[in-house]
């Protein structure tokens, strides 16, 4: 088996120079999905899981703006429509000086194996530019997201492809694209998911993938009969994913000890309340200042240029991005008792993190499954664009609670292992897998 995965990794290699990301997300599911592919020789001869790594269609193109200072500005587009068998294209654009290709690759191939894992109809793409919102007024925002958009429409619509909010892409940035597209086609449609309520919005969008990660943390302690009450947890990142993170474990009884930006970390001994979780969201989302003036409020530690895993814990939740805990952070954590992780932003551990995970046989939830809550309430707020109706609060977080609770039984069913322990990666990698492979197998070669 290891001829075979050394043989496929070498040609997706060699195809793909100089994209890590991509092929790092690649391995991942390659050694989990190679000996299943084995079991079932119509996946191996029909190329299911060849053709599941090439994208359908990639779109570069040329953003061109005018800044405030009337200078021009040039940035790069991007969006990867990868797979879409089981529906329309859906995945987030992400807006931040990192966006690559490969970061792009990376990400729309992570999501068709998340959106296969919701069970709603929806196939994989990921999209965004190395524009940086960052330090940018409001009136150059739009400028950017209109040019944006201004090449985007073409590729993009309610049943082609449906992108929403990732990395730097929130409520603001998505009513400029979504007010563009409107403007160029004339139509108001779904197109993009995280719009605002009064325009076309879903209860609970925001809060879904912080809220969906604490409900599959849910699932995962209560196979051993345990609960959030009183844990302590650690959060990376202060933007979407972890302050609706923070939000939900806090209403949990669990104990958030950090929280971070790009700069460094806080650590607040005595844990985030509703208040001090307020002020950080006041901070982000108004002020979009630095997460260091929490420490400065409150009186705690602020660690600059750090990242929050080397503090006790029971619970590990890293929020922010790729490869911000590696094989040193995931040591640490064991040694220090932690015995879950559970991804909110996507594929944040290294694959030496991941290993001592397994190794360690704590529970390790990968971010296809994990944070799968928040592209299954954009799947839910497409349907009630179609429908054109909107279901109320209780409505859609009983439908994320019931969509997370049937991921975490897919990865029980394909994750156990004979002594028990649930391999929660093997799981989700798996489970996604099928859906798509007799979607495809039933299209034909396309
Ligand atoms: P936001 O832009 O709202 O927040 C990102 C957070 O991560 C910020 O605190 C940011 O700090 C920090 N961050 C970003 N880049 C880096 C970096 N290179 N090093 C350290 N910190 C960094 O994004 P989201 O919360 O939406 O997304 C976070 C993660 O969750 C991403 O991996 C995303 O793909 C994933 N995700 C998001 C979903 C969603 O619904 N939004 C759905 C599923 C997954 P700073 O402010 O300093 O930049």
């Amino acid at each position: 088996m290891n001829d075979v995965l050394t043989q496929f990794l070498e040609k997706i290699q060699r195809r793909n120079p100089a994209e890590p990301e991509f092929l790092q997300a690649v391995t991942e599911v390659a050694e989990s999905l190679l000996p299943f592919i084995d079991q079932h020789l119509i996946y191996r001869d029909q190329k299911i899981l060849e053709r599941i790594v090439e994208p359908e269609r990639v779109i570069i193109f040329r953003v061109p703006w005018l800044n405030d200072k009337g200078e021009v500005e040039v940035n790069r587009g991007f969006r990867v429509q990868m797979n879409s068998a089981i529906g329309p294209y859906k995945g987030g654009l992400r807006f931040h000086p990192s966006v690559t290709l490969s970061v792009l690759k990376f990400l729309a191939f992570e999501q068709v194996f998340k959106n296969s894992l919701t069970g709603l109809p929806m196939g994989g793409g990921k999209g965004g530019s190395d524009f940086d919102p960052k330090n940018r007024s409001d009136n150059e925002v739009m400028k950017f997201c209109q040019s944006f958009m201004t090449e985007l429409y073409r590729h993009v619509g309610a049943d082609i492809d449906i992108p929403a909010g990732d990395i730097g892409v929130g409520k603001r940035e998505i009513g400029y694209l979504f007010g563009q597209y409107k403007r160029i086609k004339g139509e108001f449609s779904g197109v993009l998911t995280g719009k605002g309520y009064e325009w076309g919005g879903s209860l609970i969008r925001p809060e879904a993938t912080g809220y969906g990660l604490v409900y599959f943390v849910e699932e995962i302690l209560k196979t051993r009969g345990d609960s959030l009450s009183g844990k302590k947890v650690l959060i990376s990142g202060s933007g979407n994913v972890a302050q609706y993170t923070a939000e939900k474990c806090i209403a949990k009884g669990a104990k958030v000890l950090t929280m971070s930006d790009s700069d460094g970390f806080i650590y607040d001994p005595d844990g985030l309340n509703v208040e001090k979780l307020q002020f950080i969201i006041n901070l982000k989302e108004k002020e979009r200042g630095r997460i260091s003036e929490y420490a400065n409020k409150f009186k705690c530690g602020y660690f600059k240029g750090e990242r929050p895993w080397k503090i006790k814990c029971d619970i590990a939740l890293p929020n922010a991005t790729q490869n911000e805990l590696d094989g040193n952070d995931a040591a640490t954590l064991i040694d220090n008792g932690c015995f879950c992780v559970a991804e909110g932003a996507n594929m944040p551990c290294t694959r030496e993190a991941v290993a001592a995970f397994h190794k360690a046989e704590i529970f390790y939830a990968p971010g296809k499954a994990a944070n799968a809550g928040g592209v299954a309430v954009s799947g839910l707020e497409m349907s009630q664009n179609s429908l054109r109706f909107s279901w109320t609060r209780d409505e859609v977080d009983n439908k994320l609670r019931e969509i997370m609770k049937q991921i975490h039984r897919i990865c029980l069913k394909y994750g156990k292992e004979k002594n028990g322990h649930v391999n929660y990666e093997k799981g989700a990698n798996i489970g996604g897998f099928v859906k798509i492979a007799e979607s495809m197998l039933a299209q034909g070669l396309v």
